[in-house]
C-alpha cells in the first residue's frame, strides 16, 4: 500500500503506481472468468422459500370470511380481510385500500394512462389534451417509475434526493407556480436506491403544499413499507389523512405489494386512495377485468393470518438480507474507505445501496465490471432519461447473490471503481 492512500492527494508518481496495482488486480479478476449479477433487486431463492406454504394454500376451503367463493369472477376491490391486514400495516382505512393482482407497477402505469386518456376526477381536461405534462422525479430514484413517465412522453424534472427525502422548499416553489406539474414519484420508506426514509416533516409538506395544478398527484410507492434491515420498522405516515386535512383528499395515490414479502412474480398489489379516486379507478379497472385473482389473495390471507404475521415473516427476510448488506458495507469500507473517492448509503431497510464514485467514472467502472463478468445496473439508470449528470452513481442490489458470490462481486466492483478513478486522475 502506498504511504498516501487518499487518491485525490497523491502525486503523479504515487497515482501511477496505484493505477498499476489496480490494473494488476483487474487482470487477476478477469482471469477468474466470473459470471455474477448485482443488477436487479430480486429476492433470493432462499427468501422465496420462506413463502413455500403459499403453494399448497388455500386447499379445498376456497371461501373467504364473508363466504365469497374466491374461484369465481367479481370483487373488484379485492378481499376485505386481506385489505384490512395491509391497511393496518400501511396506516390506511380498509375502505380506502383495494387489493389487486401481482404487480403494483401495473396499477401505476394504468393510472398514468387513464389520466392521459380520461383525466382524473379533478382534472380540467384529459392530461393528453394539455400542452405538456411534467412529473417531479427525486433522483437517484427507481428506474421503472421513470420508464413509465418517459414512455408516455411526460417530461421528467429531476429533484436531488437527500437522506430524509428531497428538498421540499424547492418542490413547493415549483408546484405552486407550474400547473403542468401533475405528479411526483415518491418512495417514502427505504427508497430505491438510496434507502432514504422520508421524514414526517417532508411527508407533511408534500401532503399539504398548494399546487397550481388542481389534479396534482403524489405517486406514493410504499413498496418497502415493512422491509427494515433492523428490528425497528420506519413508520408509514398517514399521507392520505394529512392531505385530506389540508383540503387535498385526492392528492395521494398509495401503492404497495407483497412482491418482496412472498413471491415477486406472484404476490398481491395494493392501491390506497380517496373514495373518489378509488371509484374513478374501479370504473376504468372494471373495463379491463371482471375482478382480481382472489384465490391468490385468499392464499396470502391464510398464510399471514394478521398484520403481526406479516411482521414476523419480514423478520425472517431480515435474517437473510441483513448479513448481505453488512458484507457490502464492510467491503466498501475496507476497499474504498481510505481512497476517499467514493461514498455510499447505509440503508436501514429496502433492497439497495447507492454508491457514488469519483465524478465522471461510473460508466467506466460499470463497463470494466461487465468485462470482468460482473453485471451492474446500467450507468445512469437511477436518473430520468438514464442520464446521471455527474456520471457517478452506481446502484448495488445485494439481495439475490449468495454471500460468497456477493463477496467476489463487491471485491471486483471495488477494483473497477479504483481502476477507473486512477485512470481519470491520471488524465
Ligand atoms: N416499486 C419500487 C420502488 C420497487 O423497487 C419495485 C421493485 O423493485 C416495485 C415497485 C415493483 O413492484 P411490483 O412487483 O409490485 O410491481
Amino acid at each position: 500500500m502506498p504511504a498516501q492512500t487518499q487518491l485525490g492527494l497523491m502525486n503523479h508518481e504515487e497515482l501511477a503506481s496505484e493505477h498499476e496495482r489496480q490494473s494488476a488486480k483487474y487482470t487477476q479478476l478477469k482471469a477468474e472468468d466470473l459470471k455474477l449479477d448485482l443488477t436487479r433487486g430480486k429476492p433470493s431463492p432462499e427468501q422465496l422459500d420462506l413463502a413455500a406454504d403459499l403453494l399448497t394454500l388455500p386447499g379445498a376451503d376456497y371461501k373467504d370470511g364473508n363466504g365469497t367463493d374466491c374461484r369465481n369472477y367479481g370483487g373488484l376491490a379485492g378481499l376485505p380481510e386481506l385489505r384490512a391486514i395491509f391497511g393496518e400495516l400501511l396506516g390506511i382505512p380498509v375502505q380506502n385500500l383495494v387489493a389487486g393482482n401481482n404487480a403494483s407497477l401495473e396499477i401505476m402505469q394504468d393510472l398514468v394512462v387513464w389520466a392521459l386518456l380520461h383525466g382524473l376526477p379533478d382534472s380540467p381536461r384529459a392530461w393528453s389534451a394539455e400542452p405538456n405534462i411534467r412529473f417531479l422525479c427525486p433522483s437517484p430514484g427507481y428506474d421503472r417509475h421513470f420508464a413509465i413517465t418517459e414512455s408516455y412522453g411526460i417530461e421528467m424534472i429531476p429533484v436531488p434526493m437527500g437522506p430524509d427525502g428531497p428538498d421540499v422548499h424547492e418542490i413547493a416553489t415549483m408546484v405552486a407556480s407550474d400547473p403542468q406539474i401533475k405528479g411526483m414519484w415518491v418512495v417514502p420508506n427505504y427508497s430505491n436506491p438510496t434507502g432514504a426514509v422520508y421524514s414526517e416533516d417532508v411527508v407533511r409538506a408534500l401532503a399539504t403544499m398548494p399546487t397550481a395544478a388542481p389534479d396534482f398527484r403524489l405517486f406514493w410507492d410504499n413498496a418497502y413499507a415493512v422491509h427494515p434491515l433492523t428490528e425497528e420498522f420506519a413508520p408509514s405516515y398517514d399521507v392520505l389523512g394529512l392531505s385530506a386535512e389540508a383540503g387535498f383528499p385526492n392528492r395521494p395515490f398509495v401503492f404497495a405489494s407483497t412482491s418482496k414479502i412472498t413471491f415477486a412474480g406472484a404476490g398481491v398489489s395494493f392501491f390506497g386512495s380517496s373514495e373518489e379516486n378509488l371509484a374513478w379507478y374501479q370504473k376504468h379497472f372494471g373495463k379491463k377485468s371482471i375482478g382480481p385473482d382472489k384465490l391468490n389473495q385468499l392464499r396470502h390471507l391464510r398464510f399471514f393470518g394478521d398484520a403481526a404475521g406479516v411482521r414476523a415473516h419480514m423478520a425472517k427476510h431480515r435474517e437473510i438480507l441483513a448479513p448481505k448488506f453488512a458484507l457490502v458495507q464492510q467491503i466498501l469500507d475496507d476497499r474504498l474507505g481510505a481512497s476517499k473517492i467514493a461514498s455510499w448509503t447505509e440503508p436501514k431497510g429496502g433492497y439497495f445501496i447507492s454508491l457514488d464514485v469519483l465524478e465522471g467514472t461510473a460508466a467506466r467502472s460499470i463497463a470494466l465490471a461487465k468485462d470482468a463478468g460482473i453485471a451492474l445496473t446500467a450507468a445512469g439508470s437511477a436518473f430520468p432519461y438514464g442520464k446521471d449528470p455527474e456520471d457517478k452513481n452506481i446502484r448495488l442490489a445485494p439481495s439475490f447473490p449468495s454471500l460468497g458470490e456477493l463477496e467476489k462481486s463487491m471485491d471486483g466492483v471495488a477494483t473497477c471503481v479504483l481502476l477507473a478513478a486512477t485512470e481519470k486522475l491520471l488524465e
